[in-house]
């Protein structure tokens, strides 16, 4: 086990690196994997609802009403 930050970072429940993990709790910060839309991968959602195979999430963002998207919960992992 290394103790390196970022990328080699593990899930403490699965152990899975943090990529690769799906235990996902309401109220987790997640990104995408891999952007759908252009600059998504660059952005924080908090999740808002787990509904098992798809997830809803809100930009962490300035605006007064925070976009809510609903995504497949292959496509995030933790951020
Ligand atoms: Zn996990």
């Amino acid at each position: 086990m290394n103790n390196q930050a970022g990328k080699d970072k593990r899930c403490d429940t699965c152990r899975s690196p943090l990529d690769h993990c799906r235990c996902f709790t309401v109220g987790d910060k997640v990104r995408f994997r891999e952007a759908l839309d252009p600059g998504d991968e660059l952005c924080l959602f908090d999740l808002i609802e787990d509904n098992g195979d798809r997830l809803m999430i809100r930009l962490v963002c300035d605006l007064p009403i925070r976009p809510v998207k609903v995504v497949r919960r292959a496509d995030v992992c933790k951020a």
